[in-house]
């Protein structure tokens, strides 16, 4: 699609929805704060990740060139005990905190594959951006929204809040005399502060700190805020279009990267901040540590006290995108019972509708009812993404468009009671909606399925031949690898065969 539409957005800064108008008309400039890997993913980060990625194929879709940064925290984000997240799951593991870093991100990026989300236009990390979040606090300190305290450098919350009034709290609506009441940026040496609502933008190392680097004021590291400051506004400029996250961020992170690029350079980081809602399961907050909680690993295999079944990952994008992404979400057994079947019900719509025959001698040429409401459900779906990205509108009116298809298969509707080019056109938007937009697969695909068994059939006969010259160990490996992957070999006395573990 070339024709780009009129899209509303839900700004968590002005707390409205806007309409949305590009910095550079045609493109887009997208930050999304990406995980931090210091253990596996969670089912709540894999929802904020896929509304983004839902979001990012939407905006491709109708014809923008957007640049989606997401970055990789792998550095400065603390523990309630003031202690890195990283470093401390490293010490646990007896880990250099690199090897911790990239065992989570490789599995971060296999369950982003699994969900197929596309992967954005540049991942930085935190790590990969100390001379940029050093020159970031050196701006903020020139500027005079920083100073220093025995080799950390704290930004000034009280200054910044004297000089723009109403801009720190905008966005996470809180009251400023809260925000002042107290510390959260997880340190114990809080004297060093003028006042507890300042927060650390460099810390000087403590003993036993280990992943540290040189800077101006001391060996340290960044403050957690900082990373998403300093590489967005090298990627995406001082400005850019749309800031991400989960509503979980806006205090004290998001707020604090709004104080901190203000401070820097005097402009705000993004004019339109989006806000993904929380996961819940079984009506309550998802938490690891009062057992309410579910991996997708564990949704995939059915090995969890919460589900009587496994599901698959389409099974599970399909019932997060029943929700817009700013409600809550709730897992529970039936929802995912019943996103199992509405998702089957979609792709099966689909493969019936690629293979309604469209013969234009049937049609007399003239608009029947049906055309126009068919045509109206397409367009009520584009206005559902339209509109804050509705997924739930854009899927119910997929969902009825599916009616149309069975009863065009089933002959309740007959060929002509729609024109060929409506349903040509049927078949294209839900194609692309399917798909394109919803990024949603066909997890029985023939195709795939056809190539697995091609490819199967090719392997055991090549491990046929070896056993045949009997190359024990070719054969055996054969064996142990397709094991590696889930493919069991079993040989029977019928011969040999295979099963998917
Ligand atoms: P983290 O790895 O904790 O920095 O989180 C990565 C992303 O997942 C952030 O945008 C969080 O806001 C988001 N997130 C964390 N928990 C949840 C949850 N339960 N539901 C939805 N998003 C979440
Ligand atoms: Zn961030």
């Amino acid at each position: 699609m070339t024709q780009q539409r009129v899209l509303k957005l839900h700004n968590s800064l002005s707390g409205k929805k806007e309409i949305f108008q590009p910095i550079v008309p045609g493109h887009i400039g997208m930050y999304v704060c990406g995980p931090t890997v210091y253990s596996d993913v969670h089912l709540g980060n894999c929802r904020t990740f896929a509304s983004f990625d839902v979001i990012y194929r939407y905006l491709l879709h109708i014809g923008y060139k957007v640049r989606y940064v997401r970055n990789i925290t792998d550095v400065g984000h603390l523990t309630d005990d003031g202690e890195d997240r990283m470093a401390k799951g490293a010490k646990v593991a007896q880990l250099e905190p690199m090897e911790v870093a990239q065992h989570y991100t490789v599995g971060f990026h296999d369950m982003m594959r699994i969900f197929n989300t596309l992967p954005p236009s540049i991942e930085p990390r935190a790590t990969g951006h100390i001379p940029e979040q050093i020159d970031m606090v050196q701006d903020i300190m020139d500027r005079g929204y920083a100073y220093e305290r025995n080799g950390s450098v704290y930004f000034n919350v009280i200054k910044f809040n004297q000089e723009h009034p109403g801009v720190y709290g905008q966005l996470s609506g809180r009251v400023i005399d809260e925000l002042m009441a107290e510390s959260r940026d997880g340190l114990k040496n809080q004297e060093e502060k003028n006042h507890p609502a300042d927060f650390a933008i460099w810390m000087k190392a403590r003993p036993q700190d280990i992943m540290v680097w040189k800077s101006p004021w001391s060996v340290g590291f960044p403050g957690w805020h900082l990373e998403c400051s300093a590489m967005s506004t090298k990627y995406l400029g001082q400005t850019f279009d749309i800031h991400g996250g989960g509503n979980d961020l806006k205090f004290p992170h998001h707020e604090n990267e709004v104080a901190q690029s203000n401070g820097a350079c005097g402009c705000s980081p993004a004019n339109y901040w989006l806000h993904t809602n929380m996961l819940l399961l079984n009506g309550k907050k998802m938490s690891k540590s009062d057992g309410n909680t579910i991996n997708p690993p564990q949704l995939f295999t059915g090995e969890s006290e919460h589900i009587s079944k496994s599901y698959s990952p389409m099974a599970v994008r399909f019932f997060m995108l029943q929700a817009h992404y700013r409600s809550t979400l709730d897992i529970t057994d039936d929802g995912l019972q019943a996103a199992e079947k509405g998702f089957k019900k979609l792709m099966d719509a689909y493969n019936t509708l690629q293979k309604l025959p469209v013969d234009a001698r049937d049609f007399d040429g003239s608009e029947t009812e049906h055309d126009r409401a068919i045509l109206a459900l397409i367009e009520d779906a584009y206005q559902g993404m339209d509109d804050d990205f509705n997924t739930a509108i854009a899927l119910a009116c997929l969902s009825e468009l599916g009616g149309y298809v069975n009863k065009l298969a089933n002959k309740q509707l007959a060929s002509g009671d729609v024109a060929p080019w409506v349903i040509e056109r049927l078949k294209t938007v839900y194609h692309t909606f399917v798909f394109d937009i919803f990024g949603l697969k066909d997890e029985e695909s023939k195709e795939d399925s056809g190539t697995v068994e091609g490819l199967m059939e090719l392997i055991l006969d090549l491990r046929a031949n070896a056993r045949a010259q009997k190359d024990w160990v070719a054969s055996d490996k054969i064996r142990d690898v397709l094991a590696e992957v889930g493919i069991q070999v079993k040989d029977g006395k019928e011969g040999v065969s295979w099963e998917k573990n």
